[in-house]
């Protein structure tokens, strides 16, 4: 005969205690009771999970570093965008996350599935290292992403959460669904951050941040427009170094559909050297403009690399002194 007594039983003392021959399976007052249980410790850890959200989001607003939150469908597109300028962000002692909507699991031709996820996440984890910044990845698959309210929510809570002033993301007109659909989903975000009944577990910030989109080639509906440019000279080596991270997209997968496997060299020195060369383009007229407005005539015309952002019309609207101070690079 067993006498089968609850934690709920004994935490409410022995007035409360009920004992009972049955099993909790075939006592229908035990399994009420222990169904109270569950709910009174999911409660309380909710309660706690809120209130560690609530303070880590009131400390992050509290200093006024510059905070940068980037957006990329896969874990390596924030690193092609953006990687230069979060060096130097880094270097100017601004907080940076990189954030990829979706876990990169269809992204190789010989990999798949939670072995190539696995493979990207240690990879975008190897590239936040090089660079001092986070780097989170969403585990959405690849491939597949759609603009959906539940992965908006995701969007929303991590801009409240990085407190961000500046939010980085591509242009809704990408080839690529996935580029395309995280353009749309950060569009959709970009005035929900500031209303404060949606997802009320996470306090909604008071301003709205800058909304800037990654440069393109896309010409339809509207081309690129380079409002701002950021000279990468002094930082080219650290960005290559955060793209080799990504070895199975930018020495495998990447060459593989461009039909060039056989280009990449076998030495890891050689490689890096062959990626910097793909991976850098000549400065067009629009962005040079950019780089001398920015920078003045000397050294804006003297720059080798560079990346490009325009200013979304969502969000707040910054003017050029505005953007000076946002961007501690652009400060002359
Ligand atoms: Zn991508």
């Amino acid at each position: 005969m067993d006498i089968l007594l609850t934690r709920w039983g004994d935490r409410n003392g022995p007035g409360r205690r009920h004992e009972c021959r049955r099993g909790t399976h075939e006592c229908a007052r035990h399994k009420r009771r222990f169904s109270r249980d569950l709910l009174r410790i999911d409660n309380s850890w909710m309660r706690f999970l809120l209130l560690w959200t609530s303070m880590s989001v009131l400390l992050a607003q509290s200093n006024n570093m510059i905070r940068v939150i980037a957006f990329g469908a896969h874990p390596d597109d924030c690193d092609i965008r953006a990687a230069g300028t979060a060096a130097l962000f880094q270097a100017a002692g601004a907080a940076v996350k990189f954030v990829s909507v979706t876990n990169g699991d269809a992204g190789h031709q010989n990999m798949h599935g939670a072995e190539l996820a696995a493979r990207r996440l240690a990879e975008a984890k190897e590239s936040a290292r090089r660079l001092g910044i986070e780097y989170e990845v969403l585990n959405n698959h690849d491939g597949e992403l759609l603009p959906t309210l539940e992965v908006r929510k995701q969007i929303i809570r991590q801009i409240r959460q990085w407190n961000a002033d500046i939010v980085l993301a591509p242009r809704p007109n990408d080839y690529h669904p996935d580029h395309r659909y995280t353009g749309v989903l950060v569009q959709d975000a970009a005035y929900m951050v500031v209303v404060p009944h949606l997802i009320p577990e996470v306090p909604a910030l008071r301003k709205n941040p800058v909304f800037l989109y990654y440069e393109d080639n896309f010409q339809r509906p509207n081309p690129f427009r380079p409002d701002i440019a950021v000279s990468l000279d002094a930082v080219i080596d650290k960005k290559i170094d955060a793209l080799d991270s990504h070895v199975s997209q930018f020495y495998e997968w990447l060459p593989w559909v461009d039909g060039r496997l056989a280009e990449v060299p076998a030495d890891l020195v050689e490689r890096k050297a062959w990626l910097k060369r793909a991976r850098t383009r000549a400065i067009n007229a629009g962005v040079r403009a950019s780089l001398v407005k920015w920078y003045g005539s000397e050294k804006g015309n003297a720059a080798k690399y560079y990346e490009a952002f325009e200013i979304c019309e969502y969000g707040v609207q910054p003017g050029e002194a505005r953007i000076r101070e946002l961007f501690p690079m652009l400060r002359n």
